[in-house]
């Protein structure tokens, strides 16, 4: 049982004013595995102090200084790996391919962050005017559960970057591997104040960040819903805001695709992180032409996938998360049969052989039109629907057809073609045959899937002001 009694202010790791506490579960088993005494709005507000004092000898440091920093922390992160692997395993349930991905994903991405102050002009001159990128002040990130220590190195890689500091708010649920992502952060040997971390709920500490005047920059990343809340709180004290928010990711078939190398990729993308994945890819979206010999290489392709705890290495799909996700899964699946679609693979209930751990079972809709919930709304598990269309201009106007636009996928064999769908999409991603991301490349969404970007230059940018100095 792991009991974790601080939050970590100016430095050090310190008790909370706050007592109440939050039990943790491993999803695999339902067991209790955890607790976390929570800190409150004071908390925030003692950590926000500490940010302030750390700020201007932070916006004073040079490109070669803060570059320093990013590397120490990379350093620090890559070399608790393991522990940091046996954590998301543990409290997240999360299958080996995506392990695999996260734990260096969240030491690499100091290392973009230096790439990218390294390769940043930090002042320009524009005619008379010399144009200065300052950073914006004190930052907090709100961030979830669902890839929890790759959202707080990637928030803080970024503060850092730019030359600010920070208060984290990690989701109150993955507090397990954010005490040891924290005791990695702490041996990196920042200076006091630039990194403060504070465990609490959205509505008390989250609530408090979003509305302190003593914040200029929140960087959240979770459900649109929450996002707006952000959004409208933050405009109270002019916040600078970046919001990563929810997703219903289309997977555009062409009719040309090489399906024995199309299907997998659908079903990587639908399914990624056991379906838990603002990116996921949940509408595919088929030509009619094909469409009996797409639903029937899903049908046998869903069949073959294991679904499992993270201990077994040959898992494709773990738990969900909590209790609470795997009902909501349900309660959609339930939802798609009502309103009319048929069930190609999966449905409700348990898989087969689990009668404990909150494990769904891999599900495919067929007979899905655009105007259903389970095609319009985020489900956040593997849940697939599948669409058809007639042509490419229906296929582009069914696609666009969603409040979402966060990352889209084309996939075929003419890459003109591709490119030229891509054209059309409203998405701040499109991935073509799933061809692997540059890490400098910007991330965000179009429309409710966000504002603004993370990553490379773009990302960097949200955290600074332009300042003109003239004549
Ligand atoms: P959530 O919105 O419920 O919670 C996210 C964070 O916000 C948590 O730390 C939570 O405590 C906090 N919060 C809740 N209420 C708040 C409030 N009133 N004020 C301030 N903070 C508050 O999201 P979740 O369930 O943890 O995560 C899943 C969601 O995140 C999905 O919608 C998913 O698409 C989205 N997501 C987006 C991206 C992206 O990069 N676009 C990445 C991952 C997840």
């Amino acid at each position: 049982m792991k009991i974790i009694e601080q939050i970590y202010v100016d430095g050090a790791f310190v008790t909370p004013e706050g007592s109440e506490r939050f039990e943790l579960f491993n999803p695999a088993t339902e067991e209790k595995i955890g607790e976390v005494r929570l800190g409150d709005a004071e908390d925030a507000r003692a950590a926000i102090a500490a940010a302030k004092r750390a700020f201007p000898a932070m916006r004073r440091t040079t490109p070669a200084e803060r570059i320093a920093m990013l590397q120490a922390l990379r350093d620090a992160v890559a070399a608790h790996a393991d522990a940091l692997h046996e954590a998301m395993a543990t409290e997240y349930g999360a299958p080996q391919s995506f392990l695999a991905f996260s734990v260096p994903h969240a030491s690499h991405v100091f290392e973009v962050a230096a790439k990218t102050v390294a390769g940043y002009t930090f002042t320009r001159q524009i005619g008379n005017a010399a144009v200065v990128m300052e950073p914006v002040g004190v930052a907090a990130a709100i961030t979830p559960w669902n890839s929890n220590i790759g959202f707080i190195c990637t928030k803080l890689a970024t503060a850092i970057a730019a030359g600010t500091t920070i208060v984290i708010k990690p989701s109150e649920m993955s507090a397990i591997q954010t005490q040891t992502l924290l005791e990695a952060l702490h041996e990196a040997g920042l200076p006091r104040g630039v990194l403060n971390l504070v465990n609490g709920y959205g509505h008390v500490v989250g609530a408090e960040l979003s509305q302190n005047p003593g914040i200029a920059k929140i960087t959240f990343t979770g459900s649109t819903t929450t996002g707006k809340t952000i959004l409208r709180t933050a405009a109270e004290s002019f916040k600078r805001v970046t919001l990563e928010l929810g997703g219903k990711g289309p997977q555009i078939l062409l009719d040309d695709a090489d399906l024995d190398h199309a299907i997998p990729h659908v079903l990587a993308s639908a399914f990624r992180n056991s379906g838990q994945a603002c990116i996921a890819g949940t509408r595919l979206l088929v030509s009619e032409r094909r469409l009996a010999e797409v639903t029937s290489r899903l049908a046998t392709a869903v069949s073959a996938l294991k679904i499992g705890p993270s201990s077994d290495p040959t898992s494709d799909i773990g738990p969900m998360v909590s209790a609470r996700q795997w009902q909501r899964v349900q309660s959609y699946i339930r939802l798609g049969q009502e309103d009319g679609a048929k069930l190609l693979a999966g449905g409700e209930g348990r898989p087969q052989g689990l009668d404990r751990g909150w494990f769904v079972r891999p599900t495919v809709f067929t007979d899905v039109t655009n105007d259903m919930r389970i095609a319009r709304e985020e489900i956040f598990g593997p849940v697939l629907s599948v669409l058809s269309y007639r042509g490419e201009d229906e296929a582009i106007a069914i696609a666009n057809d969603t409040d979402y636009g966060l990352q889209s996928y084309v996939l075929g064999t003419d890459a003109e073609r591709m490119r030229r769908v891509a054209g059309r999409l409203e998405a701040g991603r499109v991935v073509l045959n799933e061809a692997p991301a540059d890490a400098q490349a910007p991330f965000g969404g179009f429309k409710h899937s966000g504002i603004g970007r993370e990553f490379g230059p773009f990302g960097l940018e949200a955290f600074l002001e332009p300042k003109a100095i003239i004549g």
